[in-house]
């Protein structure tokens, strides 16, 4: 358990997000079985053409069972009678009064249950033979597709411009052979006609998808769940932004980092339901406000921010803690840096698969297609857009696309920023946190000294 608990109960937004993400399993065994919707694994948040056919897109990881806290399963089982406002009062009064006898440790237990759920699927890639040049994320998304793979209807795989990511997406043929694998090729950007390609490549996926639930997807089903993600993204936006801006938290910046975390998990699949998962980040949204009108959180004008990134290829949960002791507030912002959270262009004369065809090709010219300069560049503006006060590059062993980028960052960092940056390795989670609390160490004391 970590050392900061905090007001986490009455934080019904992100008890709501952590519920939806833990209880996939059973979620999409109703929609699976009782309403005869198919399944298509996202990984990456690329889930929008799935939602217009009317599918289920999930992230492999949530068909696991997971061992869910003792209040979130109260609170998941209650609510279906009470609603969840009710739900959640009568859950606060019972643990003041003591009954359910729990510490506010919530969302940290959250976080460390999908942590060892990671870490147990890392380990079923490497027992299939997993290659040991391969990244954490890739060898535990393999995991997560031996373990639970087959009940997927389908996958949909986008090919972004690192060759271990491609070849992983190919192994999936072999491990879930049953499965329809639809793929939409992102065409290098050098190549003069790449939108026109890419635009064919996303028809054809359309029309994949239409094959397999037999739904036809309609630009105004498009338009439709491109303005739900749009919402969605302005809403991450404006939270990661103004946690950087305010020096008042709604919690203390070691939750408020795992919120961050809990975000950039579940916006891969959108936990399955885009409605849904709309409501519940204009909720959070609301719910920061709020507390922070009233006076809950704490004043962290103080505390150096700092990012950390990349993540979402592997890094250690403990960072963030132990930052926190060391008096800084870490942000995580992955999506935004990588481009993911840039909205798709929307009107009532627009071509909604021209448009996604360029949402696209800007992720692979300036977000996740890892040109190293562009990349680099683009780590600078979103380190200044930001505001923070120092960066740590989490090098992924295994990596070699992103991870080689820190020499050339650090260099435009000290000629640009001028704002310090070190670098942490990254295997495994829970491996190395000797190493990497002692590096941070001397990271802070460059705050302690300036
Ligand atoms: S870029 Fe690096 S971390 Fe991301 S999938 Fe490729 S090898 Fe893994």
């Amino acid at each position: 358990m970590s050392l900061f608990t905090d007001d986490i109960i009455t934080f019904k937004s992100v008890l709501r997000l952590a519920y939806n993400f833990l209880a996939g399993r059973e979620y999409l065994k109703k929609k699976k079985f009782k309403e005869r919707k198919k399944l298509v694994a996202v990984a990456l948040p690329f889930s929008d053409l799935v939602f217009a056919a009317s599918a289920i897109p999930v992230f492999p990881i949530r068909m696991e069972k997971f061992k869910i806290h003792t209040y979130l399963s109260a609170l998941g089982s209650a609510s279906n009678l009470f609603g969840w406002n009710l739900t959640s009062k009568l859950l606060s009064f019972a643990r003041q009064l003591d009954v359910l006898k729990i510490l506010d440790n919530v969302l940290d237990d959250v976080i460390h249950t999908i942590n060892d759920k990671y870490n147990e699927l890392y380990e079923l890639g490497i027992e299939h033979g997993v290659s040991n040049d391969f990244c954490y994320g890739i060898t535990n998304l393999t995991g997560m597709f031996l373990s639970k793979g087959k009940n997927v209807d389908a996958n949909i795989n986008y090919s972004i411009r690192c060759s271990a990511w491609n070849k992983y997406s190919e192994s999936l043929n072999y491990i879930i052979p049953n499965s329809k694998h639809i793929w939409v090729d992102i065409p290098p950007r050098n190549i003069s006609n790449s939108l026109e390609l890419l635009e064919e490549n996303i028809k054809k996926a359309i029309s994949d998808l239409e094959d397999l639930t037999g739904n036809l997807i309609t630009d105004n089903s498009l338009k439709k769940q491109f303005r739900i993600g749009n919402q969605v993204k302005r809403i991450y936006k404006s939270i990661i932004r103004d946690s950087c801006i305010d020096d008042f938290y709604p919690c203390n910046p070691a939750t408020f980092a795992e919120i961050l975390v809990l975000l950039g998990f579940s916006f891969q699949d959108y936990n399955s339901n885009a409605q849904r998962y709309l409501e519940n980040i204009s909720q959070l949204s609301n719910e920061i406000k709020e507390r922070k009108k009233k006076g809950i959180g704490m004043d962290v004008s103080n505390m150096p921010k700092i990012l950390i990134t990349p993540m979402f290829g592997g890094w250690e949960p403990k960072t963030h803690e132990i930052l926190y002791k060391l008096g800084a507030r870490t942000i995580y912002a992955d999506w935004k840096i990588f481009k993911l959270l840039e909205e798709i262009h929307v009107s009532n004369s627009s071509d909604p698969i021209e448009d996604y065809a360029k949402f696209l090709m800007n992720i692979t010219k300036e977000g996740i297609g890892y040109d190293q300069n562009s990349l680099t560049d683009n780590y600078m503006k979103s380190a200044k857009e930001l505001n923070v006060d120092g960066i740590i590059f989490n090098q992924v062993y295994g990596c070699h696309s992103i991870a080689n980028c820190y020499t050339l960052l650090k260099n435009k960092i000290r000629r640009k920023l001028e704002i310090p940056t070190t670098v942490i390795n990254f295997n495994k989670i829970g491996e190395n946190i000797e190493q990497t609390r002692t590096r941070l160490e001397a990271f802070m004391e460059l705050f302690l000294y300036k």
